[in-house]
């Protein structure tokens, strides 16, 4: 056994989870308290308040569900989705298609618009979709972490509500990441998950709704399908009559505070400011060395970096070397990119230069053992200059 293997120290730096502050560790360690404590109690409304803050919402439904960023998915559609909506869904990679799934399941009558894999829709689609066939729920991914891709959301909120349809995006990857705005974009329903840009371990999933969402679940004629997801419920225990409705996962709720604490302490906007950065950076050492981005250019993600596998490198030997002899752990390629693409991760805690720099090292020895050629050291050298200037 190695130093590496004992240890079991790494560095994350696939699609999440990422790495997770000592902090956060520390308060997930914490005492157990009763999910019905007063003292636990104000920690929900404490999460609730930090959550409001980096969705950019005043929306007083918003809170943290049991479960992991799939949870928030299912969430949205169960309780937004009667038997029988029409619901539009966007497909540009693998998480518009689980969205798909979703709504099937809670009785949608799914339409879907596909764009080719790395690329974004344009609003013009979206309006030309809703034209040929009304729904009453359009959702799109933000950040679609199969491929790399940022999907800009203003335009199309706006069409989509001259359309009298509800927006539901997935903010999974992008939230605490980028720019998402949830109110000034008009977001009606939105989710998240709590290992990706939070940097909190999986088992939260963050969501906010818009009154004009909370209407349609008022309005609703068909219970939520989902007895553990109905937000009917879950509203009267994290709101004011605390209800019981299930456990709490009481100490992930400690570490999600500490997590999204640190994300005000550093504030939104550097904080997304330091995920361009590093990207920029990871960025220039990748292409000096002839290593693609699979993203439509002006399109990149800065938390998760889509790059092609170069022709005759063998995918698994070198995610695997990276991963015995660094510790580092990258994401390989889902769907339509499974053997094609790496994906590197620089989300919350995990975008740091001291990442970049050591991940460009170890993948040009990783890759000075396969049939390719490059320039050795360019990687280090380009990614040096680029954060000099
Ligand atoms: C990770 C991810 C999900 C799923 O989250 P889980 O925590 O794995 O359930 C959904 N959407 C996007 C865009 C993601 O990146």
């Amino acid at each position: 056994m190695n130093y590496l293997q004992q240890t079991m120290k790494r560095v994350l730096m696939g699609p999440g989870p990422s790495d997770v502050d000592p902090r956060v560790l520390e308060a997930l360690s914490r005492p157990t308290l009763g999910h019905l404590d007063p003292h636990f109690l104000e920690i929900l409304d404490e999460v609730r308040e930090q959550l409001k803050y980096v969705f950019r919402t005043t929306n007083e439904l918003t809170l943290a569900m049991s479960g992991t960023g799939s949870a928030g998915m299912e969430t949205c559609f169960a309780n937004l989705v009667e038997p029988g909506d029409p619901v539009l869904v966007c497909i540009n990679g693998v998480f518009g298609m689980r969205m798909a799934d979703v709504a099937e399941r809670c009785g949608a009558v799914v339409s879907r618009i596909e764009v080719e894999w790395g690329k974004v829709f344009d609003s013009e689609q979206i309006e030309q979709a809703l034209k040929n066939k009304p729904a009453k729920v359009v959702s799109i991914v933000h950040a679609e972490t199969s491929t790399g891709a940022g999907q800009p959301l203003e335009e199309i909120s706006e069409i989509v509500h001259n359309h009298g349809a509800l927006l539901l995006v997935d903010a999974v990857t992008s939230l605490g990441g980028m720019q998402l705005e949830v109110d000034a974009w008009r977001i009606d329903a939105c989710y998240s998950g709590s290992q990706k840009c939070l940097s909190c371990p999986p088992g939260l999933s963050p969501v906010t709704f818009s009154s004009a969402a909370v209407k349609k679940m008022d309005q609703r004629k068909a219970k939520v399908q989902s007895w553990y997801l109905d937000l009917s419920m879950i509203r009267q225990y994290w709101g004011g009559e605390r209800l019981y409705h299930h456990t709490a996962p009481v100490n992930m709720n400690y570490a999600l505070l500490e997590a999204l604490k640190m994300v005000s302490e550093e504030g939104l906007e550097h904080r997304w400011q330091r995920h361009v950065n590093n990207h920029q950076i990871l960025k220039a050492g990748l292409e000096a060395i002839g290593i693609q981005f699979l993203a439509q250019p002006g399109h990149q993600l800065p938390m998760l970096n889509a790059v092609a596998v170069p022709e005759k490198v063998e995918d698994l030997a070198v995610r695997r070397q990276l991963l015995q002899e660094f510790g580092i752990e990258i994401g390989g390629g889902l769907g339509a990119f499974k053997g094609k693409a790496w994906r590197i991760g620089l989300m919350g805690a995990s975008a740091t230069q001291g990442n970049v720099m050591l991940f460009l090292a170890a993948l040009e020895k990783c890759l000075a053992a396969q049939p390719y050629r490059f320039e050795k050291g360019a990687a280090l050298a380009a990614a040096i200059a680029k954060a000099e200037n």
